[in-house]
Parts: C-alpha cells; structure tokens; sequence
C-alpha cells in the first residue's frame, strides 16, 4: 500500500524559488575579480537566474545539456548553479587548476555546448577553445579584453546576455532523478572521473547539511564558503545557505588571509567553510596584524585532516567553534561530521580534543563500513583499521560515461572511498590515510596523518607530510618532512623528543628533513605522490 502524500519532485529551483519568496532581502555579497565588492539580494540572484535561463535557452541550451563554468565563488557563478540546473540542464563545474590535459579530456568527455568564464581564467578557455567542443563562450567579466584572446572573438558578455533577457521564466518540473551537475574528480590516479549528481540527491544532501548537528546553518547565520564551487559545489552550501535564507559572502579570488579577514569583520561573517591550508594562512595573517576573529562562531574545515593544533587554536584563540567534517566529490561531499556527544560535555579539554581530530559520525542519510584486505566486515571498536566504504542516496553509484565498465570501487552496493580509516565504539571514524598513502612497515599500517598531527603541534612547524621510504629490513619507514613556520628555526632534536611523546616507537619516523614548501594539489591538499617521487631513492639511517 502506498502513503498518500503529495508525489513533488525534489528539484534544485525549488531551493531558489523558497530564497527568493522568503528571503527576498538577504543580502549576497561576493568579491569580483578586480577586487570590488558586490552587493545582491537572494531575490536578486532569483531574478537573474531567470534572465539567465531565457539568456542560455536562446543560444539552444536544452535539458541535459552540459554548460561549463571555470569562476570563483561569486554572484555570477551562484546564478550560473542555479539556472543551469534549474532549467534541466548539467552545470559541469572546472577546476581551473586542471593540467592543460585534465582540461583537454573533460571538456571532450562532458561534450561542454556553453563555457562560461570568469576573466582570471581567460587564458584556460582560449585552450578550451582550440579543442573545438564548445560552441559559445561567455566571459562573465571584461569581456572587452577576453575577445581580443585568440579562439575567443566570438565570445559573448555573460552581463549583457543576462540584462536583455526577460525575467518571465517559470522552472520546469521534470523526474528528480535528472542530472543536475557535474564534477570531475582531480585525477590524482588516471584520467579524471566524472561525478554526475541528480536534483534528488543535491535537494537530499541540501536538507542534511543544514541540519543543526551537521553544518547547522540558519538565516541568522552570515556564511562565507572558502571552499571554491569548482569544487564539488562548495560542498553544497550554495544550495543549502539558499535553503535556509542565509546571508551568503562569496571571496572570488581573494583566498589570502588579508582579503577573507576584510571580508570577515566588514560583513560580519559568522560561518566559514574550508581546508586546513586556508586557515592556516589565517591563522598566519591575524598572528602577523595582532587580531582575534570576533564574530566567527563556528569554521567547518575538511578536505583534508584539520590537526588538532589547529582546532586548538581557531578554539582557544579565536572563540569559534571547529567542526571537522569529512566527505569527497563521489559523496557530494558530507559524509561524516564531528560533533560531540552530551557525555563528552564533562571532558577535559585535552579529551575532548582527541575525538574533534576525528573525521566525525554518520551524517542522516550516510552508512559506513569498513572492509579489511580479504573483504571482510571489520568491527568498530576503534582499533582496526580498514577500506572505508560507504552508502546513501547521495553517493555517486557510478562515474559518468562509465557505467557500464566494472569497477571494483563500486561492488555490492557499497562504494569504496579509497580511504583507510578506524570507526570506534560511538561511530567516531578517523581517516588515517589514503589506501595509497598508508606506510606500511613490516606488514603493520602507520598513519601518516598521526605522524602529521603529532608533528604540527610543535611549536614552529607549519605543515608536516609523512611518507614511506623503502626499507630494506620493513618494507617501508616513515620519513617526515616538515616546513617551519615564517621565521622560525625549527630544532630538530627538541621536535625528535616532542614526537616521542606523542607516538609509539616504532611509528617514530626514521628521519625528519625540513623543506620549504609542501606540493599542493588542486584542491589544496599535499600532493604525496609528488613528495614519494622526490624523495623516491632517500637514503633512511639504516
Ligand atoms: P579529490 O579526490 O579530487 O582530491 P575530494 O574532495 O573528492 O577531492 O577528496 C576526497 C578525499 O579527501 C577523501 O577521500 C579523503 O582522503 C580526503 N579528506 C576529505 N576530508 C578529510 C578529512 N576531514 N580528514 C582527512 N582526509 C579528508
């Protein structure tokens, strides 16, 4: 027997549509890319959304069809989410810093029709154009000096197109199961994998990142995502601010410490979302002008493992509140939040710090299990460690224009994040590395990301990368490297006695050498397969 319930389909407008007849004047402010500061409202970006879709309708965008955006997070690029998807068609999200050969593969394997770009990454779409795949380009700033690049003469003006379109659109209903957007993993490993989400799952992920113990965001919050909406979709808090009628602050290009902190204080922002190297230049910034950050209440960091002493830190100095989380592009990204427990409320501070270093508990809608080598079940009692898989209506079931092709990190319904990771007794999972990145020391896994932890709380070591060095006795040891903080001297022997304090023996790395710089990945995580190649014949004391 079937509910007897009202059958409306789940659709990314619906989200826009409630912003704008409840939210109306909550304002959206995003940087431009020239620096200025812009100022709209949700039913202004309701409004144009419209325009939008009769603008991109009129150049023969239909359902299914995939429009590109290479942009910042801004009030152009939020249309763009809104409108593409709104009228039936795939917003295919690029991250700028793709390889010209990333580039080359996803704009052939999306079949692109529309690429539309903001004017920092004109250079990125005069190449895209050179593949002959796109048919119209449209610069969503200085438009005078993006068609004056070769390939581009013919590209449009995103604000003129906009402004002569009508507003009278009315969103389409269609099968909430239609694709809503695309976004192509960063390819790490092989060419890059399409992730194809569906309005279900983004309107589904929408409800559960507001909730109170995930993202809990609110109209009374102002939220300034750092997390670029190249990226799957800024872990959806575009459509989930709009959700709630929150205030939404976009950073366009301005990702250093001094332009987010201007932003911060002037708009009052209350919520900030982003990776750990984000705020550790923060960090670096408010330490070098002597401020505190006085109105952020709470900083969602994931992406990568967020160290404690950063949690310490933005905690104790700072007064907001962290919220570790931990996801990926094929889980939309939210799979897993911390939040502490009503019995944690009595620990002592050092306590509860050990379980904020967790990547957190099961979002509603999320399950998760972990399989060791053989393909067993493994308890979660903390201890073990295994291949973290994981389930939910709003986890990839296949990558795009593969789905036929047998893949073994989709098997028996279950998807495997490539992760390794321990779930303890109160379903806290903690990631302690990649399946590839694990150091694997006389058949035992050392975490790498321990290692790291341990090594960033010293004072004067800014980041930290462990990695496995061939061994002839082990198999692997872990040599650490380590960047010390600006201006500091890091002493070697006071960070060797530090470690030995937090790890066991025979996780001590077998040497620590400090360099300059880490490598960083699109996404502004540690590159460690570049780290294994330079450091590929290092001779460890034996
Ligand atoms: P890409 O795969 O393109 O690098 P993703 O955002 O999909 O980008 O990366 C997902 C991976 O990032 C996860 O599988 C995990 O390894 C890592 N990750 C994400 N959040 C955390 C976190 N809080 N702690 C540790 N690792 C994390």
């Amino acid at each position: 027997m079937y509910g007897l319930m009202m059958d409306r389909p789940l659709l990314i407008s619906s989200i826009l549509d409630f912003a704008e007849r409840f939210h109306s004047a909550t304002e959206v402010i995003s940087r431009e890319v020239d620096g200025s500061i812009h100022r709209t409202t949700w039913g202004g970006i309701a409004r144009r959304a419209r325009q939008l879709a009769n603008a991109l309708a009129a150049l023969g965008v239909r359902a299914g069809d995939r429009v590109a955006t290479i942009a910042w997070n801004n009030h152009r690029h939020l249309e763009l989410y809104f409108a593409v998807s709104g009228m039936g068609a795939i917003l295919h999200t690029i991250n700028p810093r793709l390889s010209p050969e990333q580039l080359r593969y996803v704009v052939h394997h999306a079949e692109d029709t529309v690429l539309v770009f903001d004017s920092t990454f004109t250079k990125l779409a005069a190449l895209a154009a050179s593949f002959g795949v796109v048919k119209h380009f449209v610069a969503l700033s200085e438009h005078a000096a993006a068609s004056a690049e070769p390939g581009l003469a013919g590209a449009l003006d995103y604000d003129t197109i906009v402004q002569a379109a009508s507003a009278d659109y009315e969103w389409p209903t269609f099968d909430e199961r239609t694709a809503s957007s695309l976004c192509y993993t960063s390819g790490t490993s092989g060419d890059p994998k399409g992730v194809l989400y569906s309005h279900r799952s983004t309107v589904l992920h929408c409800y559960a990142v507001a909730q109170a113990d995930t993202l809990g965001l609110s109209a009374r919050d102002v939220t300034l995502p750092v997390v670029p909406m190249f990226h799957v979709n800024a872990w959806g808090v575009p459509y989930a601010i709009a959700s709630v009628g929150g205030k939404l602050v976009l950073p366009g290009p301005g990702l250093d410490g001094k332009s987010l902190l201007e932003l911060i204080e002037h708009e009052q922002v209350s919520c900030l979302l982003g990776v750990p190297t984000v705020w550790m230049n923060l960090l670096g910034h408010l330490h070098a002008v002597g401020k505190r950050l006085t109105t952020v209440q709470k900083i969602t960091i994931g992406g990568s493992a967020c160290p404690p002493s950063m949690i310490e830190a933005l905690e104790k100095e700072h007064g907001a509140r962290v919220i570790h989380a931990w996801g990926m592009t094929e889980t939309s990204p939210v799979g897993t939040v911390n939040m502490l427990l009503p019995k944690h409320a009595l620990l002592d501070d050092a306590a509860q710090l050990a379980i904020k270093a967790k990547q957190g508990r099961p979002v509603f809608g999320i399950e998760l299990r972990l399989i060791d080598e053989d393909g067993e079940v493994l308890p979660h009692d903390g201890q073990r460690s295994g291949h973290l898989q994981v389930r939910g209506p709003w986890v990839a079931s296949a990558y795009f224009r593969r789905e036929d092709a047998h893949d073994p990190a989709f098997t028996d319904g279950w998807f495997d994040t490539g992760d390794i990771a321990t779930i303890d007794p109160d379903s806290y999972m903690q990631i302690t590395d990649r399946a590839k990145d694990v150091i694997k020391s006389g058949g035992e896994w050392i975490s790498s990301i321990d290692l790291e932890n341990a090594a960033m709380s010293f004072p004067g070591v800014a980041q930290a990368a462990a990695i496995g060095v061939a061994h002839d006795k082990w198999q692997e040891r872990p040599l650490l490297l380590v960047v010390p903080a600006p201006g500091k001297t890091l002493a070697l022997e006071a960070l060797r006695q530090h470690l030995e304090t937090k790890l066991v023996k025979w996780w001590m790395p077998d040497a620590i050498e400090i360099i300059e710089a880490l490598p960083l990945g699109a996404t502004g995580k540690v590159l460690k397969r570049e780290l294994r190649k330079r450091f590929a014949s290092y001779q460890l004391p034996q």
